[in-house]
This record gives structure tokens, sequence and C-alpha cells, in this order.
């Protein structure tokens, strides 16, 4: 199908969608990259403007017979954003953000206007960080300098393609990205909705028509649109809600296993050998050597990372090195996957090297100099092709037992080079959130790419399913997830989140058009 020239859409027709690490290569039909039509002036006229030419491309798509996905900035290492011969819509060029004043309110509201921030959906993580942070032209008054609760680790995922999987950090008392949303745009073909909960309305009732939407409060389908698995019609806009500017530090301590199991299982740092155990970390991470854990049991090595948060002073200067987006990244994870291949015996070299890697940070307690923003904390991660990563959700009182099965199935592919990594968040609320249990450990298989690396990922899995133990996975990591393993993990919420899937996308045809093999596969095509 020929599609009207439009100035401000750039097509690709019959190309392979590529993902960040390379690892998902998909066939499809058109890739569509839609641009504001003054990229440097942000206006609600110029977001009407590109919810329509949305809107067009997705009625464009239904006419064509085509399935379509808008995503991000690629960064998912699963193969969640595409459709096979489809059309997908690249949203990363649509970053603009906008503040409010107190009249734009609702009188219930809970949140106040100096907090929130409208991103477009393309808005990049490391963008947001700066806007809040720092003196620019959106946030103007110092006085008023805000930061993220959370984010992942690395700041270059867009805001519609995190909140798509549900990203995920390790601040231990917020949940995932999900947790900081309080509004958003969704678009189908026919309909242009503005989502708030019912239960928490934040802006006036007349805000919806600024975005030429229609104004929809429901707790049920707001919970459902935060999560979408880009299968609900194209995220337009986020409204985040945002807290005082903070400032972190930290520091990284080499901790028994023995030591710091019961911490692990708890949340509860007395006894276990942090810098201040009297002290609520903000942050708290866990790496380990599956190999070690397995060999030296409680006297294993774990690498624990512990950040504490200070108020960060009005004057505190902010200087950002925000990377391109499309930088080339290194190849050492593939370098290091090669020379594993030439010989299994440098599987622990390799795992050292990576270690080094993942863990450049030194301790920074007690240097004053050393306290950086959360956007100075959370940066660019290189690392490109050769990568592999899968994350999984466990209940916290299942953290060690969860540690012991994976390091048993390890010893069946020694050759993997990996690291499991422990990162804690609250339940989220989001309807699919992956981090669902009350709280949450993600503990991360990452490493290198490798045939024993996939191998222990399925048998983990595998190991996890036949022992009962609950858990999930991350959907925009490699994951093994099935209509079973779906099921088991989120019971009715699956119903939930389909019959919201039919309140918001009510016609078939258009609910086959926004999903792909992936979802139909885990039944949430329904
Ligand atoms: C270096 C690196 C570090 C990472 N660190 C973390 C981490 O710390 N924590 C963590 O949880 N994950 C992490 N991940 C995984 C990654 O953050 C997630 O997979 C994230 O969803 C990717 O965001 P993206 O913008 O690249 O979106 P994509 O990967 O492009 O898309 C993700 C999903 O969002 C949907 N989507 C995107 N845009 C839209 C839109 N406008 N409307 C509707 N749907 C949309 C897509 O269809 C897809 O389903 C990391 C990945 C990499 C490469």
């Amino acid at each position: 199908m020929r599609l009207m020239p439009d100035s401000f859409i750039d097509v690709r027709n019959t190309v392979d969608w590529i993902n960040h690490h390379e690892n998902v290569r998909v066939p499809v039909a058109k890739i569509l990259t839609v641009r504001n039509e003054t990229p440097a002036s942000a206006s609600f006229a110029g977001m009407r403007a590109t919810a329509a030419r949305l809107q067009k491309i997705i009625q464009d798509a239904l006419a064509a017979g085509k399935r379509i996905r808008a995503v991000g900035a690629h960064w998912s290492f699963s193969d969640i954003p595409t459709a096979a011969n489809g059309w997908i819509v690249e949203t990363n060029k649509l970053d603009w953000r906008f503040a409010f004043v107190a009249g734009d309110m609702h009188i219930s509201s809970n949140v106040t206007h100096d907090e929130l921030l409208l991103c477009q959906c393309g808005t990049l993580v490391a963008r947001i960080n700066e806007t809040l942070e720092s003196p620019n032209s959106v946030f103007p008054n110092s006085q008023r300098r805000k930061a993220l609760r959370t984010s992942g680790a690395s700041n270059g995922q867009t805001i519609a393609g995190a909140l798509g999987t549900g990203v995920h950090g390790s601040a231990i008392d917020v949940g995932g990205m999900e947790s900081q949303v309080v509004g958003i745009q969704l678009l189908s073909a026919t309909r242009n909705l503005w989502i708030e909960r019912a239960s928490a309305p934040v802006m006036k009732d007349g805000f919806a028509a600024r975005l030429g939407a229609e104004l929809i409060r429901d707790d049920n389908l707001f919970e459902a649109a935060i999560v979408s698995l880009g299968s609900l019609g194209i995220v337009h806009a986020v409204m985040l809600c945002s807290t005082g500017r903070y400032l972190l530090n930290t520091s990284l301590r080499r901790i028994r296993y023995g030591n710091i199991k019961a911490a692990l299982n708890s949340l509860n740092f007395q006894g276990s050998g942090i810098p201040d155990e009297t002290r609520r970390p903000y942050f708290f991470q866990a790496i380990m050597d599956p190999d070690d854990l397995w060999e030296d049991g409680d006297r294993a090595k774990v690498f624990c990372t512990v950040r504490y948060k200070e108020v960060c002073p009005p004057n505190h200067p902010v200087a950002y090195n925000l990377k391109k987006e499309n930088s080339d990244g290194t190849d050492l994870p593939k370098l290091i996957g090669d020379i594993i291949s030439l010989s299994p015996d440098f599987r622990d070299l390799a795992t050292w090297l990576l270690m080094e890697i993942l863990l450049k940070e030194q301790s920074e307690i007690g240097k004053a100099d050393k306290w950086r923003t959360p956007g100075q904390t959370y940066t660019f991660t290189d690392a490109r092709r050769g990568v592999a990563s899968s994350g999984f959700g466990v209940p916290l009182a299942q953290v060690s037992n969860a540690l012991a099965i994976m390091a048993e199935a390890f010893r069946a592919h020694k050759k993997a080079g990996v690291v499991l990594t422990c990162r804690y968040v609250q339940k989220s609320p989001g309807i699919l959130s992956f981090t669902r249990y009350d709280p949450t450990c993600v503990i991360d298989i990452d490493g290198i790419d490798s045939q024993a690396t996939q191998k222990l990922i399925k048998l983990v899995a595998q190991r996890f399913e036949a022992a009962g133990m609950p858990f999930t996975m991350h959907w925009g990591k490699t994951n093994h997830l099935t209509k079973a393993r779906v099921r088991a993990a989120f019971g009715g919420n699956v119903d939930r989140w389909i019959v919201a899937r039919r309140t918001l996308l009510p016609d078939q045809a258009e609910r086959d058009a926004f999903s792909n093999d992936f979802i139909d596969a885990v039944g949430l095509n329904a």
C-alpha cells in the first residue's frame, strides 16, 4: 500500500527491524519514523497534529491489513517491539516536554503542579532527568528542581518504551517506572484518550482537550495502560510525578554470601556488613558469580552496591554528558564471548572481566564531591553486540531459594559467562507489571551471549516451574514466557488486562493489529 506523502514521516519499505543489541532481526513491511512539525518548539497544537498523524498511520495499517507496533529506543532484548511483516512506528523523535501551573490542576489532586512533567512518548530517560534536575526552558525556575524517584540502571530508553515493559531499577522502597505515572495518552485508529485514575484525578477536566483527547477516569484502564506491552495502541504522552531533587553516593562492598543472605531475603540490613547498617539504603544491588555460589556456598563473594540518599542543595551544579542515542557502543562483551568459545577454560577469566565492567565504581562514602543526582548516577551503557540479559521476578522471601536453583542449573551449563544480579522493587501498580510481588526481587542473568547462556536462562525457567517457585520474567529481556507461565504468574490479572484491552480496542481487527507473535503465544491477544 502506498501512503500519501507526509514530510513529517520518513518511510522505509521492506526492511529488517533490528534491536539495539542486534540479537533480534525481523523483516517488516514498513518502518515509519514520525517527527513533530516544529521539533524545537513544543506546543499543544503540535501535540494534536502529531497525534492525528499517528492515528492516520494506524488507520492506514488497518486498511492495509497489517500489524502495527510503536517502538522506542530498541533497547529490549526480546522481540516484544516487533511484528513480522508488519508496520513499525518509530517514536523516538517525539520528545517534547511540558510543565504546568497551579491553575491546571484538578481540585482533588493530591499532587502539585510543580511535581508534574508531561513527556511525549519518545523522550529519553536521560532527557527527562536533565529536564527535571537542571535549569532549562521547560522548568525555568531553579527553585523547582526535581528528580525521578526511580529509573533503570541505564538511561537510554524512551519513556513509552520503558513503560511498555515495566522497567525497574533497585530503589528498594519504590516500584517500577510505571509507579511514577499519573496520566497517560493513548491513541487508537478512532480514539485519542487521556486516562487518569478515577481514585486520583490530577488535571482539570479541560486538560484532555488541549491534547485533542477524550477524558477517561478509570482505575482499571489506567492500570492496564501504564504497562501496555505495545498492545493497547500508541502511547503518545505520559504525565510523570517527580519528587524533590536528591543526591546519591555509591559504595561497593564484597560481602560473604553467608553474611548477606538474610538481607537478600528480607531487606533487613542489620548485621549484613553494608557500609551503614543503621540507615535504610535508597538503593541496594547484589552481584555474584553462579559458579562461585555453587562452589563456595556461604563463603561465595557477593558484590554489594549500596546508595544512600541526601537532599540536594538548590545551588548544586549538575553537569551531564548525554550520549547520542545512536552511539556505536562497545563490542567488548562480544570479544569476551569469542574468547570463551575458543576455550571454555577462559570462562572464569571472562566472568571476572565482565564483573570489572559492571562494577567500575569505588566507594564514595565520605567523599563530598562524589554525591550525584540520579540523572548523573544512572547513565548510558555502551555494551551492544554479544550481550545477553534476562530478568526473573521472585517474591522477596524466595531469593536464596531462587539463587540456589540458578546455581544448580548453572552446573549444567558451566560455559555460560554470566553473573546473577539481585535488584529490589516494591510491588508495581500496572496490571501486567512483572515486578508484582510485594516486594519483588528481580534476579538478572546477565552476561555473554552464547548457546550456554541461552540454555541456562531456559533451564532456570524450567527448574523454577518444576520447583513451584512463583516467578515472572522481564517482558523486554530474553524470556521463555508461555501462556501457562503468564497465567501462573499473573492469575486473574490476565483476565483484567484482556477485559481492559477489549474496552480500549473494541474492534477485534484492531486488537489483532496491535498484537504480534509473542502476544498471541502468551494468550494476551484474546
Ligand atoms: C543497556 C541496557 C540496560 C538495561 N537496563 C535495564 C534496567 O536497569 N531495568 C530494566 O527493567 N530494563 C533494563 N533494560 C531493558 C530495557 O530497558 C527495556 O526493554 C525497555 O522496555 C526498552 O525501552 P525502549 O525505549 O528501548 O523500548 P522498545 O524496546 O523499543 O520497546 C519496548 C516496548 O514498548 C513498546 N513501545 C515503545 N514505544 C511505544 C509507544 N510510543 N506506544 C506504545 N508502545 C510503545 C514496544 O512496542 C515494546 O513492546 C536494559 C536494556 C539495555 C539495552
